[in-house]
């Protein structure tokens, strides 16, 4: 069987990063999670080449003039991307790739890999997800703002995705994750 690229996209708070910690549990056999390349720093549990490929600004503007990125955005005044590359090397060794990626790279995913897959992870409402981002008491009142107005950004670009997934059971959102891979 020929091997797919997947696209997971979510909101922030939505709970994305357990539900594809999950499915990669259980399905590391055939599937790899893509390492992105940012120009972020490092959190200080994050490990460069595993987490991320940690890279300066200079060395991902030139790997874009290069055109190495399958996508490339920037999200909250930093750069993120996928080498083509990389994707292209684990579908040799017999991969599936995901990709958990923001929707601007997800879109441009699309464009040029029309046969990829997009999910979109979606909260199961605007109002569940501002409980649960005050709930975490991270962010200031002008933060959570910002949050709020990029999820409505990001709800409707995903009308462009080819799933929309609701997480309101981590493992139920895991089996209906599991069924769309299984009919591709
Ligand atoms: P974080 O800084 O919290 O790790 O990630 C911030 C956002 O960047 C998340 O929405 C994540 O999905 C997105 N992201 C991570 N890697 C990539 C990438 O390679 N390309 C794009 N377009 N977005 C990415």
């Amino acid at each position: 069987m020929d091997k797919k690229l997947f696209v997971i996209s979510g909101c922030s708070g939505v709970g994305k990063g357990t539900v594809i910690n999950e499915f990669m549990k259980r399905n590391s056999n055939d599937f790899i999670l893509s390492v992105s390349c940012t120009t972020r720093n490092p959190r200080p549990n994050e490990i460069d080449g595993v987490n991320y490929f940690f890279i300066s600004k200079e060395e991902f503007e030139k790997n874009i003039k290069e055109d190495k990125f399958l996508e490339h955005a920037n999200f909250a005044g930093n750069y993120y991307g996928t080498k083509k590359k990389y994707v292209r090397q684990k579908m040799d060794e017999g991969y599936n790739v995901l990709l958990e990626i923001d929707t601007q790279g997800a879109l441009q995913v699309k464009e040029k890999m029309p046969e990829s897959v997009l999910i979109f992870i979606a909260p199961p409402s605007i109002e569940e997800l501002e409980q649960r981002l005050r709930g975490r008491h991270t962010e200031d009142e002008e933060t959570i703002q910002k949050r709020l107005a990029q999820v409505k950004t990001e709800l409707e670009r995903s009308q462009k995705y080819d799933y929309t997934i609701i997480n309101d059971n981590i493992l139920r959102a895991v089996k209906e994750i599991e069924d769309i891979v299984k009919d591709k």
